[in-house]
């Protein structure tokens, strides 16, 4: 099973000069979505993960499903104004203006092993901003930073701090 032949490369969208990168045939494909999750299960299967963040949206998909896989729980960061409880926040850069991330307030419990997901990592603003929200926050036991998808060309990594971090492809 070729699972990276279902992730769609489509230049020049949303703006001229990005090649995006488009995980949703792979979702759309039961037996590739059905492989790539147990590729992630098998990686995970001796960490006891107890909680794994999906970011904001296209990470809530792959977090939920391999949280089942785990039979471990979901945490959804979400952008601003989306959660109904308490929440804390955290601002971040964009490449014009700012945005802002939001996490439940009663997300973890002390002390959990948790994963953290998105689909990509590119300038890795994003993944800074949840990092900061967890880390300042909360005191859980990041067990690695995974991504589907990592753009090696914008160093994202470069500016995370120390943990591990898994792509299953980089391009
Ligand atoms: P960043 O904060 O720059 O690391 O951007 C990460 C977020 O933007 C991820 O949640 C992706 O969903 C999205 N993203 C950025 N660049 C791309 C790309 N070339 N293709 C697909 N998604 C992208």
């Amino acid at each position: 099973m070729n699972i990276e032949s279902y992730i769609r490369v489509t230049p020049d969208f949303p703006k001229p000069g990005i090649i995006f990168r488009d995980f949703t045939p792979l979702l759309a494909n039961g037996p590739a979505f059905g492989a790539l999750i147990d590729q992630l299960k098998a990686r995970y299967a001796e960490n006891s993960i107890d909680v794994v963040v999906g970011v904001e949206a296209r990470g809530f998909v792959l977090a939920s499903a391999l949280a089942y896989a785990l039979g471990a729980g979901t945490v959804l960061v979400r952008k601003e104004g989306k959660l109904p409880h308490e929440t804390h926040a955290q601002e971040y850069e964009l490449e014009y203006g700012s945005s802002v991330l939001e996490i439940s307030k009663d997300a973890f419990t002390e002390g959990q092993r948790i994963l953290v997901v998105d689909d990509v990592l590119a300038t890795g603003g994003t993944i800074g901003a949840t990092l900061k929200l967890i880390q300042q926050n909360f005191s859980v036991s990041i067990e690695e930073l995974l991504f589907l998808i990592e753009l090696d060309d914008l160093s994202g990594r470069e500016k995370l701090p120390d943990l591990p971090i898994h792509s299953v492809f980089h391009y």
